[in-house]
């Protein structure tokens, strides 16, 4: 029986329901359920594959090939539970899909209306495919009183009255600021969020007060009497310093007993939480420091790169050091002699990106990095960059670039036109949608015996998650790697280029896949533990 905790948020946006909701997976996994976890989004994009990281942060990619919101990156890392198509769901794509069907004529006779014909869409988007989890946790996006989740909202009163206590919990996400003025902590924002759910019939259960100081016993009681709620459901979410320390903070303050105190659950044993304990201490207790600078395009939101951001930590965790992220817009070193700031760092990376804006900069990154010999980790468009460098200043082809930015004199990084996904045949043509049609997902990659990057992985087939419509041209294999630059990675059938290394060079890799979705902090990516590792020696030498 598959038990549903439904999250909203209230007051404010960015409190973190994200990072509630994985946190709240780790506390009941570590009691020994099973957890599903995903996410609703009010916006009328059918995924975020199509939006600008700048507006929404990171797209996340699934095993499945599923772009996703960056929450599931977090769900994710902090349960290890691979998520799928069915676990992101958006108001865009409820619609196609009821729209679809009212053309099929499956409403035959009916006027679709959004109660029940969107609602129930809804409703099955949040029931189905559960896998017969123990917990079913389900984030509803945006802010409570928002117009646009009214419909999800709807739909989650009406599965909460269906399926009884004993099997829906709300869990409400709220902020208790400090008013400095009057030195205190205010109530009043909770008591108008909780209001705003009444108002559609959601009585929550479970308030989490995000606060920045701990919430006197009385402010609890406060909540408690006019919000509804046990005073022990009032739980305080004060700051850490370390996302990976808030499910260790919430079982301190009860999050976990609470919700299976309202389920009848079992709740005196406590759960195993030694991973989180091993993982917060190593942390915080590092015994060295490495910088690492990030040559990236979106670098003024730092949500455009969460898992990267992520996975470079976990390499951290890994070598007990520090990582200290130097985020740089590429276009900087377009201006001369701007890329002497890259000589204080101890590694260079340029990940995913779109569009020709930058790219000089990021070539000039990698002819830096590859000519100093500082580790280097060219990830996606990081890739591409790193071949069009290597083609243009090692194999001497001036013209070398991506038909990305148009028509050019040698496309070593062209379209990607033709490829297999297991039996299947995927097809693209120049001019065709942009929305869902790159090569996404989980795609295996054979890996040359006696490279560096099959000791680094310890195997010769992996498989890695996919977002790109460009690739690296295999027909200028010979002159590259006559030129030094090998392609030690390749999709089964010898056709796709996946990874290339630079022999002779203390750590130079790139990859064609965003190894950064698969780190973990439990489990850090190989090529993440690796670079770091490098970038550890490196900071050694000078
Ligand atoms: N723009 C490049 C492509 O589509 C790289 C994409 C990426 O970095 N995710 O192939």
């Amino acid at each position: 029986m598959t038990r549903f905790v439904f999250i909203t948020g209230g007051v404010v946006s960015s409190l973190g329901k994200g990072i509630l909701s994985a946190a709240l997976g780790a506390l009941l996994q570590a009691r020994g359920y099973r957890v599903r976890l995903r996410k609703l989004d009010p916006y009328l994009n059918v995924d975020p594959g199509t939006m600008s990281p700048q507006q929404h942060g990171e797209v996340f990619v699934t095993e499945d090939g599923a772009e996703t919101d960056l929450d599931l990156g977090h769900y994710e890392r902090f349960t290890g539970v691979d998520a799928r198509r069915s676990d992101s769901t958006t108001t865009g794509r409820i619609y196609s899909e009821v729209i679809a069907r009212e053309r099929r004529g499956d409403y035959l006779g009916a006027t679709v209306q959004v109660i029940p014909h969107i609602t129930d869409a809804i409703r099955d988007a949040i029931t189905q495919d559960t896998d017969g989890a123990d917990f079913a946790l389900v984030e509803i996006g945006g802010t409570v009183g928002d117009i646009e989740s009214l419909p999800f909202l709807e739909a989650i009163r009406q599965l909460g009255n269906e399926l009884g206590e004993e099997r829906a919990l709300f869990v409400h996400l709220t902020l208790v600021p400090y008013i400095p003025s009057a030195g205190e902590l205010k109530t009043k924002p909770t008591q108008h969020s909780v209001k705003e759910l009444l108002n559609v019939g959601i009585q929550p259960q479970v308030l989490v007060c995000r606060s920045d100081r701990p919430i006197p016993p009385n402010e609890r009681r406060k909540i408690a009497l006019f919000c509804n709620v046990r005073e022990a459901a009032v739980i305080p979410a004060i700051d850490v310093d370390t996302i990976y320390a808030v499910p260790l903070s919430y079982h301190a303050e009860g999050l976990d007993r609470e919700v299976l105190h309202h389920f009848r659950l079992p709740c005196e044993a406590l759960p195993d939480l030694s991973r989180w304990q091993d993982i917060v201490a190593k942390l915080r207790n590092p015994e060295g420091a490495v910088t690492i600078a990030v040559v990236g395009k979106y670098t003024n939101l730092l949500d455009s790169y969460k898992s990267l951001a992520e996975a470079l930590a976990h390499g951290g965790i890994a070598n007990r050091v520090k990582v200290r992220l130097d985020w740089v817009d590429s276009e900087v070193f377009e201006t001369p002699g701007a890329i002497h700031r890259l000589e204080a760092v101890h590694g260079i990376l340029v990940p995913g990106g779109f569009g020709e804006r930058g790219t000089q900069g990021k070539i000039e990154a990698v002819r830096f990095a590859r000519e100093r010999r500082v580790p280097f980790l060219g990830i996606c468009f990081g890739m591409q960059m790193a071949v069009i460098e290597a083609a243009r200043n090692l194999a001497g082809m001036e013209g070398a670039s991506s038909t990305e930015f148009g028509p050019c004199e040698v496309p070593v990084v062209g379209l990607l036109t033709e490829w297999t996904r297991g039996n299947l045949v995927e097809r693209r043509a120049a001019g065709g949608e942009l929305g869902g049609t790159m090569r996404l997902g989980a795609y295996p990659c054979e890996i040359a015996p006696d490279s560096m990057l099959a000791g680094i992985y310890g195997a010769r087939r992996i498989s890695e998650r996919h977002r790109h419509r460009y690739e690296v041209n295999i027909n200028f294999r010979p002159q590259l790697e006559a030129a030094g630059l090998r392609f030690a990675g390749m999709s089964p059938d010898g056709v796709l280029p996946e990874m290339v290394e630079l022999p002779g060079h203390p750590w130079f890799v790139g990859v064609q896949f965003h190894p950064e979705l698969k780190s973990r902090p439990f489990a850090p990516h190989p090529l993440f533990a690796s670079f770091v590792a490098a970038s550890v020696k490196q900071a050694r030498l000078v």
